[in-house]
């Protein structure tokens, strides 16, 4: 059964039927699902969603599909893991991170969003899925694609990490490498959906698609034993998660599946592209567009749709915002990597350099839960770390090179001497 009553307008209230439209022909607004909640007080419970499988459908209740899911029944229920190693170093009493680099099969938070909407493309009944990505988004919907039969078109900006490219092609869809950055493909990804008839997920299917974030926060709150962190770090990039992260709280607290123990949401920006983040600083519903320039390219959109509802879900939950330069972004991918056992991709890497200022600062007491989200995985881009990880010594195969290798490094002068950056990415 499904409790969804069609799509409204955000802006003007004007009610549509469920159909790949995402803008309000009246006033121009967004739509947005749109629930029966009475009628799922009593009946959506902690019991009927633990009776669900490990994977993200057992949320499906609070999710807009009408049939079975064609796709994601191996997606989401990633790990929560307490950091206690990161906690004693950062001096905090209680640290979380939700770990979406381990979600199935593209390792990125685009599982959530591109399962919902491609569950959702088929029961419109199309037959071709397309999105304009930052690189992420491809990888899922390409491999979403092929898992449910379905014709696949994606367009990416030129210039993308090689693991984003081929963690792409290798699905076989039709890919198109843009001209321009992602604002650029995203504007012509809307000029496609209205010509071509194809569900771009993130454009004609947006309504749909970005309900499937709310999982994240749904499982955080099931994972933490049906409880809310008091403050959640999310990034932000066309501004789709942290509104539905904080979304998924306040339903989960409206059904009395937990506590409202007034969650606070804070948005992690890159330097080089934080339109949203210094508009919170700013004290300013509206968002200035920006030109992107940072190594943090997933998360590299300059002027986001959603950047607006990301700034009234910061300022409504008394959150706010934080950004991080390059260096800052890849000192805390190694942070987590050799604290916790986590190798996050540069949009988490932004997303802990924010977690810690916004500790430092005082903004995040140090003495409250804390959820850092960890939405992408560094496998993709090697890029941003070979130039700072050293390169391994190599030895002969004999135990006396050994031997004298363990000797010669535990020497006061080899302590704090570099082996030679490593190249090997490059050749
Ligand atoms: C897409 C993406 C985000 C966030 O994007 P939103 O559009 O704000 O939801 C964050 N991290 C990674 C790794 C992503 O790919
Ligand atoms: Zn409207």
């Amino acid at each position: 059964m499904s409790y969804v009553l069609g799509l409204k307008c955000r802006e003007c209230g004007q009610h549509y039927p469920q159909k790949g439209v995402h803008v309000c022909e009246v006033c121009f607004g967004p739509l947005e699902v749109q629930y029966d909640y009475s009628a799922m007080r009593g009946r959506v419970t902690r019991q009927s969603i633990e009776s669900g499988g490990l994977n993200l459908w057992r949320y499906r209740d609070l999710l807009p599909i009408e049939g079975e899911p064609r796709t994601g029944l191996n997606s989401g229920f990633t790990p929560l893991r307490r950091a206690r190693n990161l906690e004693k170093i950062l001096g905090v009493k209680e640290l979380y991170v939700k770990d979406d680099s381990a979600n199935y099969p593209t390792w990125s938070y685009k599982e959530r969003v591109v399962s919902v909407a491609i569950t959702k493309a088929a029961e419109l009944g199309y037959d071709t899925v397309g999105c304009a990505s930052t690189g992420n988004l491809a990888n899922s919907v390409a491999a979403h694609a092929a898992m449910a039969g379905l014709k696949a078109f994606v367009m990416i900006p030129h210039d993308l990490e090689l693991g984003k490219v081929l963690g792409s092609l290798i699905f076989n869809p039709t890919m198109v490498r843009i001209q321009g950055n992602y604002d650029d493909v995203n504007r012509l990804c809307s000029e496609i959906a209205d010509k071509y008839k194809w569900a771009i997920v993130n454009v004609n299917l947006r309504p749909f698609y970005t309900e499937g974030a709310k999982t994240f926060g749904f499982e955080v709150a099931e994972q933490l034993g049906w409880k809310l962190p008091r403050h959640t770090v999310c990034p932000t990039a066309g501004g789709t998660i942290l509104p539905k992260i904080y979304k998924a709280y306040r339903e989960f607290i409206d059904l009395g599946l937990v506590e409202d123990n007034h969650p606070k949401i804070y948005s992690a920006q890159a330097a080089g592209c934080n339109p949203v983040v210094e508009a919170i600083h700013a004290g300013r519903d509206l968002i200035k567009p920006q030109k992107p320039k940072t190594i943090a390219k997933s998360i590299a959109i300059g002027n986001p749709a959603d950047g607006y509802y990301v700034v009234q879900a910061v300022k409504q939950s008394g959150g706010w915002g934080a950004d991080a330069t390059d260096q800052e972004i890849v000192d805390a991918i190694r942070l987590l990597a050799r604290t916790e056992g986590i190798w996050t991709e540069p949009a988490g890497g932004t997303t802990l350099a924010a977690t810690i200022k916004l500790i430092q600062s005082g903004r995040i007491p140090r003495d409250e839960s804390i959820c850092v989200c960890i939405t992408g995985n560094g496998l993709k881009t090697v890029e941003v770390v070979v130039d700072q990880l050293a390169q391994p010594p190599s030895i002969p195969a004999r135990l006396e090179a050994f031997d004298a290798y363990i000797h010669d490094s535990q020497t006061p002068a080899a302590a704090g001497a570099g082996n030679p950056v490593m190249t090997a990415g490059k050749a």
